[in-house]
């Protein structure tokens, strides 16, 4: 689950990291009155209007404006909110249709009074799942695009990998602060800044921290001006006050709708769609659609419990996708019997009457041969498999055509 600029740097806070102060606004007049209470709290002369989306590079996109007066300030707000965004990040990227902008952020302009005199970094922290370690990844290459900088200049791109057993060590900290060139109170400010971050990473469970840029002021704080946040959602029920901070709205709706019966679904770019139990078999399923000349047009885990109801209502979200030409249902019969699920099958086609993609169905373990009896018998437009290999056929045969 990802957070918002605004929660993440909430949830950064609430871990004593230095943030960029904003108060997020959903009108032109909530905007106007953020302003005001943050020029008051904050002395700030300048305030800058960033867009809330789930996508960065938002500035490249005209999602953050500067606004040196009350003036700007409205016209940014009414610009920005409501518009639809495009980043290189939102689906399509700068030809796709972007993102609606539903709330910005009013923040205080923390480079002033002297932009030039502030230095961007780059700060991240992710799970190096090769390593099994958390890792620091940092750049004194802050602000802009840092794939770019990784590929042309990687030297500028370091790495400190936190042993989880020990957790981030002081000289770490030390390391990094002298890494991008600080001294005096700016190296202690980062030193104790990249100590919060890591505290904050592991304290809520997050699986991606991006801090870019994290900016050396003119008075040589270290404070956050942006943030991605992403969150582990196995650990979320651990976090409620973070589960609830969910926003449906930046995520895709199909994937909302199926968390909401159960099933574990991924939206990919395909053209079969694949309906299996069991995570492992899933991934192997869409490792024999590639071999077969085809590509998966999603990940669909049905769970232990593919009865005929979760059946349709997988295939309601499968079939909802235009690119789907054929439809690899993959079943092991283990807890569930495989004729039971094949009675699914044909019960779910039967009452969606619509269904005009060839479906092949794979049913082995419990009962498999009953099972492909059904199916056989039910005079359905639907092949049945017992063997990967014939399912693997098929599909080739069926993605030829
Ligand atoms: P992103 O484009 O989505 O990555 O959004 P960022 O929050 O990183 O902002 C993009 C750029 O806007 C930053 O790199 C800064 O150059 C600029 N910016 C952000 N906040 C301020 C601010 O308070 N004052 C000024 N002058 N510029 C800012
Ligand atoms: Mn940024």
């Amino acid at each position: 689950m990802n957070l918002h600029e605004y929660q993440g740097k909430e949830l950064l806070k609430s871990y004593g990291v230095a943030i960029q102060n904003g108060i997020v606004a959903e009108t032109v007049e909530q905007a106007v009155e953020a302003f005001k209470t943050l020029q008051e709290e904050t002395g700030t002369k300048f305030g800058v209007v960033k867009a809330q989306i789930h996508a960065g590079g938002r500035g490249k996109g005209g999602g953050v404006k500067l606004a040196k007066n009350m003036d700007e300030l409205k016209e940014h707000a009414g610009n920005i909110l409501g518009m639809m965004l495009k980043t290189p990040q939102t689906p399509g990227g700068l030809d796709g249709p972007g993102k609606l902008v539903r709330k910005v952020l009013i923040g205080e302009d923390v480079y002033a009074p002297d932009f030039d005199a502030c230095k961007e970094f780059y700060i991240s922290v992710l799970m190096d799942r090769e390593r099994k370690q958390n890792v620091i990844v940092y750049s004194t290459e802050g602000g802009m695009d840092i794939e770019e900088v990784a590929e042309k200049t990687p030297h500028l791109v370091k790495k400190e990998y936190i042993d989880p057993m020990l957790g981030m060590q002081p000289f770490q900290m030390r390391k990094i602060a002298f890494n991008l060139g600080l001294s005096g109170k700016a190296f202690k400010e980062m030193a104790k800044f990249i100590a919060s971050l890591y505290k904050a990473f592991v304290g809520a469970d997050a699986s991606m921290f991006e801090i870019n840029p994290a900016l050396r002021t003119g008075d040589d704080r270290i404070v956050a001006v942006d943030c991605k946040v992403s969150l582990d959602d196995n650990a979320l029920f651990r976090h409620p006050d973070l589960a609830a901070q969910r926003d449906t709205d930046e995520e895709d709706p199909t994937e909302v709708e199926a968390k909401s019966y159960g099933l574990n679904f991924v939206n990919l770019d395909g053209n079969v769609g694949c309906m299996v139990n069991g995570a492992g078999l899933a991934m192997a399923t869409m490792d024999i659609i590639k071999l077969s000349g085809g590509e998966p047009a999603n990940f669909l885990d049905v769970g232990g419990t593919a009865d005929a109801a979760r059946v349709e209502q997988a295939f309601r979200i499968i079939l909802r996708d235009p690119n789907v030409k054929a439809i690899l249902i993959n079943i092991f019969g283990g807890i569930v019997r495989c004729d039971r699920v094949a009675q699914g099958v044909v019960d779910a086609y039967k009452n969606m009457g619509n269904i005009n993609v060839p479906i092949i169905v794979r049913l082995q373990g419990t009962n498999a041969d009953i099972a492909k009896k059904i199916i056989d018998e039910s005079g359905l437009e639907v092949r049945s498999a017992i063997l990967l290999q014939e399912a693997a056929d098929l599909v080739k045969k069926v993605v030829a055509n």
